[in-house]
């Protein structure tokens, strides 16, 4: 005889960081477990949900060895593919596999269920006691013997003796199928006519089933909303053969409105672009490359063909997108093309919704997939492409752990599978630019916009002649001027901005202080409320109320520098009350739907003015926009990142593209204290190569990405001493390895925050060619140093492939 026995991997934080863990399946499961499928196990004294990563025979097993208790899944919801991918994620990001495969299905480890008792050998068990004597378990947390409770300590006991004596045991039943949500349609079964006639016979003595007669006459069919008809209405009428009942799948997105353009004809540049893919995707193996396409080139257009093409072959497609919510007119054309061919994956899912795309995906319904980040890991069983839109964006990288790259995964997942993948973007980041010189990926040019639109006009402003002209206001004059001829003019004008809040700092005019979060080394950030002016953290969320009062020297002198969306919003309606204004940042959007609502709006012409923040950067194709204006381009040139002059060109140059894409020529205005910046006036005379040239020679001379790879450790403790020794003991561990030569080491220092939430953190930065060199040795040293921060409470993280110092 041999047992079966299985290895799971169990998500328990901080005690180990890959180790697997053996059980033995009961007979009665033997057959019917397979990798990918979850299992619940006895762990320690709780209750766990783990996946089976491995199964095997056995012809003998320890006596110690745990029973799996129960299986959570029918067939497998994690691919062989996808186990391997997760394999991956832990070389390449220093990742756990409780991480990577969190990361690959959300809410992996998450499993509700109840455990039952059950008579076991013909004990005569009261039913009450068997019908009450249940435990809620989630795993994660202890199963809580809460019910038995109920039923007194004598019950309790006498049930536990029964369970020893083996004549109850304890059953788990988990409910975590992947299984669609299925929902109710009513269909006429009869030609309207007779439904209308059915209808009038119905009219006096029953008229809610001559309100849904008459309905259908004129849908056909609907979703049966139970509150809008109670099954005694309709099942009269099925028994009259008038309507059936059907039960189907349903896909729980709120779809934006169809966008019910026909498919336009091509341009000269997109043909010229969709055959080199098309040439690219009917190669063998694995095939890159980047689509360069200026703001409003047609971009979109020219990935639905070439998906179109895909799933013409029978393949499935992958479009990822920087955030699905901020890209709703994209999805909107999607679906108007594809229909329910489509499944949407975003982080704003709940479980259940998530489940029933999920599911779509696997059982092969959905072939394209639009998704954020995580959707690179989406289970398509034939992928046959990937598309990153908005390649550049700093979202594609995740900032907790595993740290992956989705462009990474991507290219990663196609050169299993033998797909392409296409990188688009109209400011392609410094990354993708370097896979077109390695020769790793073909370069795709859209130079024009698709409408025969030139580009928008943009202008340098400087802010430094405003102030010499005694101009104080957050507007130059020529801004205000343009944005009264806009308004009034009857067209739109999006204001942008890089900061929220209302001022991003305070200082006393008599002490030079300003208010610090007692709990962050940051000064506070100033917010307009209904209550009046508060000081926020925006790292921990610490609030307090707002007066001119210093908390230091205690003069009323305190002042609130450094503009915001909000003081954009109140300079507006002092200047012009009757401005119809939206603003859009983090603060504005949190409710869901919010975003979607004011991207509407401003399309439909509710608005004037559109102040917002990155947010408002990315894909909106807003046809009525003539200006607009970037209120203080300098405050991405001096944030603390190797990318800022990156992140300054391809914001402006993404912000810019808002104007003038259809029904007016568009104008710009950069505003600035340092006009004469490169990546300014790059960005101002739409000049991607010199931009590029400068760019790239200073990555070069300084040595930073794509000319060297960073890592970034961090250890964080309530004890300033404990988190510096942390990052010391890994720059001291890696100096001894062989890894050394190929890497350059950062001393250990504070992070550019020496302190969030009482945390101090201190960080040590390596720079280095190429991660299989090096990778092992620094995994080797993390673990070691993180293993031992566990234990004194505090936490360590490493970011491979850092975007950011
Ligand atoms: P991008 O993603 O490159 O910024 P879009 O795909 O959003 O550009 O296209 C910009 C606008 O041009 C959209 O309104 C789109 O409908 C339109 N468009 C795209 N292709 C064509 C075409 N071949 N002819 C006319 N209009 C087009
Ligand atoms: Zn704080």
């Amino acid at each position: 005889m041999s047992y079966r026995v299985v290895e799971v991997v169990i998500d328990a934080p901080g005690l180990f960081l890959d180790k697997r863990f053996d059980y033995v399946l009961p007979p009665a499961l033997a057959s019917s477990v397979r990798p990918g499928m979850r299992v619940v196990v006895p762990f320690r004294s709780a209750w766990k949900a783990g996946v089976v990563w491995r199964v095997r025979s056995e012809p003998e097993v320890s006596s110690r060895i745990r029973t799996v208790a129960s299986v959570v899944d029918r067939e497998p919801v994690l691919t062989e593919e996808q186990l391997r991918l997760a394999e991956w994620l832990c070389e390449r990001y220093a990742a756990t596999l409780p991480e990577a495969l969190s990361a690959i299905l959300p809410g992996a480890f998450r499993v509700t269920g109840r455990l039952q008792l059950r008579a076991a050998s013909g004990v005569d068990v009261p039913d009450d006691v068997l019908a009450s004597s249940t435990w809620r378990l989630v795993a994660r947390e202890k199963p809580d013997d809460h019910a038995v409770a109920k039923l007194g300590a004598a019950a309790k006991a006498q049930i536990e003796a029964w369970v020893e004596l083996g004549y109850l045991e304890r059953v788990l039943h988990v409910s975590e199928q992947v299984q669609a949500r299925l929902q109710s349609f009513l269909a006429a079964t009869k030609a309207p006519d007779e439904l209308l006639r059915a209808a009038a016979e119905r009219e006096a003595r029953a008229p809610r089933q001559a309100a849904l007669l008459r309905q259908l006459a004129l849908t056909g069919e609907l979703a049966w909303e139970r509150k809008a008809y109670h099954r005694t209405t309709v099942q009269p009428l099925v028994a009259a053969g008038l309507v059936s009942v059907e039960e189907r799948p349903i896909s729980r997105y709120a779809w934006p409105d169809r966008d019910v353009r026909p498919a336009p004809e091509l341009t000269v540049h997109q043909a010229r672009a969709m055959a080199r893919l098309t040439q690219l995707i009917q190669a063998p193996g694995l095939r890159m490359a980047v689509v360069h396409g200026v703001t409003g080139s047609g971009k979109t257009e020219v990935y639905m063909r070439t998906i179109a093409d895909v799933i013409g072959q029978g393949r499935q497609a992958v479009l990822l997108v920087p955030e699905i919510a901020l890209t709703p007119q994209m999805v909107g054309r999607f679906h108007s093309r594809f229909g329910d061919r489509i499944a949407v994956l975003h982080s704003a899912l709940s479980q259940g919704e998530r489940r029933d795309e999920w599911a779509r995906i696997l059982r092969g319904e959905a072939s394209i997939v639009i998704g954020a980040r995580s959707a690179v890991f989406a289970p398509v069983r034939d992928l046959g492409l990937i598309i990153v839109d908005e390649e550049h964006e700093p979202s594609y990288k995740q900032e907790d752990a595993p740290h992956y790259d989705a462009r990474e995964v991507a290219i990663r997942r196609a050169e299993a599978a033998a797909a392409a993948v296409v990188f688009g973007s109209a400011t392609p980041s410094l990354w993708a630019i370097r896979q077109v010189e390695d020769g790793c990926a073909t370069l795709v040019s859209l130079p024009q916009r698709a409408n025969g639109r030139p580009l928008p006009r943009v202008e340098i402003v400087d802010m430094r002649e405003e102030l010499r002209i005694g101009n104080k206001s957050l507007f130059s004059e020529r801004l205000q001027q343009e944005l009264e001829a806009t308004v009034r003019s009857g067209l739109q004008a999006i204001l942008f901005l890089n900061r929220r809040g209302y001022a991003s700092s305070t200082l006393c005019r008599a002490c030079g202080d300003g208010v610090q979060c007692p709990h962050c080394d940051i000064h506070l950030t100033v917010h307009r409320a209904d209550t009046g002016m508060r000081l926020v953290c925006h790292y921990c969320g610490y609030e307090q109320s707002y007066s001119d009062c210093c908390p230091a020297c205690g003069e009323r002198a305190l002042r609130a520098f450094g503009i915001g969306t909000e003081q954009i919003e109140a300079a507006i309606a002092a200047l012009w009350p009757d401005f119809r204004v939206l603003r859009m940042d983090v603060d504005t959007t949190r409710k869901k739907g919010a975003l979607q609502r004011m991207v509407a709006d401003f399309e439909a012409g509710r608005a004037d003015v559109l102040i917002g923040t990155q947010m408002i950067a990315k894909g909106l194709d807003f046809p009525r926009v003539r200006l607009v204006g970037v209120v203080a381009a300098d405050t991405m040139l001096t944030l603390p990142d190797y990318r800022a002059h990156e992140r300054t060109f391809q914001l402006l140059t993404q912000v810019a593209g808002r104007a003038g894409r259809a029904e007016t020529d568009g104008v710009t205005l950069i505003q600035t204290y340092r006009p004469e910046h490169f990546a300014i006036q790059a960005a101002a005379a739409h000049d991607f190569a010199a931009f590029y040239r400068e760019e790239r020679s200073q990555r070069e001379f300084f040595t930073y990405p794509p000319f060297c790879e960073l890592a970034v450790f961090l250890a964080s403790h309530p004890d300033e001493r404990v988190a510096r020794g942390a990052a010391m003991r890994f720059e001291r561990e890696l100096r001894r390895s062989g890894a050394i030569v190929h890497m350059t080491i950062l001393p250990a220092s504070p992070s550019g925050i020496r302190r969030i939430d009482n945390l101090y953190r201190y960080q040590v930065v390596l720079k280095y060619g190429r991660w299989q060199d090096v990778g092992h040795d620094v995994i080797q040293s993390y673990r070691l140093v993180k293993e031992r921060m566990n234990r004194l409470g505090g936490s360590c993280r490493l970011d491979v492939n850092a975007q950011r110092i």
